[in-house]
């Protein structure tokens, strides 16, 4: 099904930012004032939390891998776009395919951790997440040969129940952070935290930069509009609404993220996954590559580290005031 966005979001992105109508670039120079952050996870389609129900990560190796071939295409692609993103690597990942990691450095993106596992840091104690956390950032930096100093939590799981996790990334020497969604979601999120770039002070005092996944008010509500399978289920131009009303007409930096996985269309599909897992994972996998083009050629995108030089954290808060959100 072809699914048209609604009017107002085709007049609205019209009347916001001077569009062309010829499908060339559509969004002003002139209201480009700030870089927005262009990331991508690299794990495989096995990895992700909607399956691990019902694939046990002891059986990750029997799967067929396609995560080499996938990041392959996005790296072509980004050089086709004259763009540099930051590259969220699971520590899994980089142990089995160093190569691919070290060529990802090597034609100048930004390389940060993804952790090890892929599991959710509510579930893990304090000391699993801090030994397998400075794993992970080991493996990566004897690989490139730079400090890995970024970090995203596997499905944003730095939620109020694991904020400790902001305590060790300090500690590990990791100075800035992308896994707080400021949304209601069932497995992450913490609603009312800020939406953007803000400075966390830990209690060991160290100061951690927290990049969080944009979000746009639609309705009155907090909507998730950074990428991801929200990117694949909207319409192009109601995600392209969001991204520009959320980063209010490119002045305030915003992040989009994406898998490997999601260009991929042919992937093995997972038996045995709930019918709303499935619809998460699967819907518009083949309209993906060409929306991100799309997207590519609508905003201006760098890396974390580009973006947020490119502006001024809003707040700085304590740990203790972002579990005493709402
Ligand atoms: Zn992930």
């Amino acid at each position: 099904m072809n699914i048209e966005p609604p009017s107002e979001f085709r007049s609205g992105i019209s009347a916001d930012n001077g569009t062309n109508t010829d499908g060339t670039k559509t969004m002003s120079a002139a209201s480009s004032t700030v870089t927005h952050a262009m990331t991508i996870d690299v794990e495989d389609y096995y990895h992700v939390a909607a399956f691990g129900n019902v694939i046990d990560p002891s059986d990750w190796p029997k799967w067929p891998s396609r995560v080499e071939n996938n990041t392959q295409r996005l790296l072509a692609l980004f050089d086709d776009s004259g763009i540099k993103a930051t590259f969220f690597v699971l520590g899994w990942v980089a142990e089995r395919y160093p190569e691919l990691i070290k060529e990802i450095a090597s034609q100048g993106h930004e390389i940060a951790s993804h952790g090890y596992s892929h599991q959710l840091i509510y579930t893990q104690s304090q000391q699993t997440f801090r030994d397998e956390t400075a794993k992970s950032k080991q493996i990566l930096e004897d690989l490139i040969g730079t400090a890995v100093t970024g970090y995203r939590a596997a499905s944003y799981s730095i939620t109020q129940q694991s904020l400790w996790a902001l305590d060790i990334l300090g500690e590990l020497g990791f100075t800035w952070d992308s896994s707080i969604f400021p949304v209601h979601h069932d497995r992450y999120g913490i609603a009312s935290s800020p939406k953007k770039p803000y400075i966390i002070n830990t209690h060991g005092n160290h100061q951690i930069t927290e990049f969080p996944l944009t979000t746009a008010k639609l309705f009155g509500q907090s909507v998730p509009a950074a990428g991801g399978g929200y990117f694949r289920q909207y319409p192009y131009a109601l995600s392209r609404w969001l991204f520009d009303r959320a980063s209010e007409h490119s002045t305030v930096p915003q992040i989009f993220y994406l898998h490997p996985w999601e260009i991929d269309p042919d992937q093995p599909r997972i038996p045995g996954a709930s019918a709303f897992s499935r619809f998460r994972h699967y819907t518009n996998l083949g309209r993906c590559e060409a929306r991100l083009k799309q997207l590519l050629n609508d905003f201006d995108f760098s890396t974390v580290s580009n973006s947020l030089a490119s502006t001024t954290p809003a707040t700085t808060l304590d740990i203790g005031q972002l579990s005493n959100e709402r």
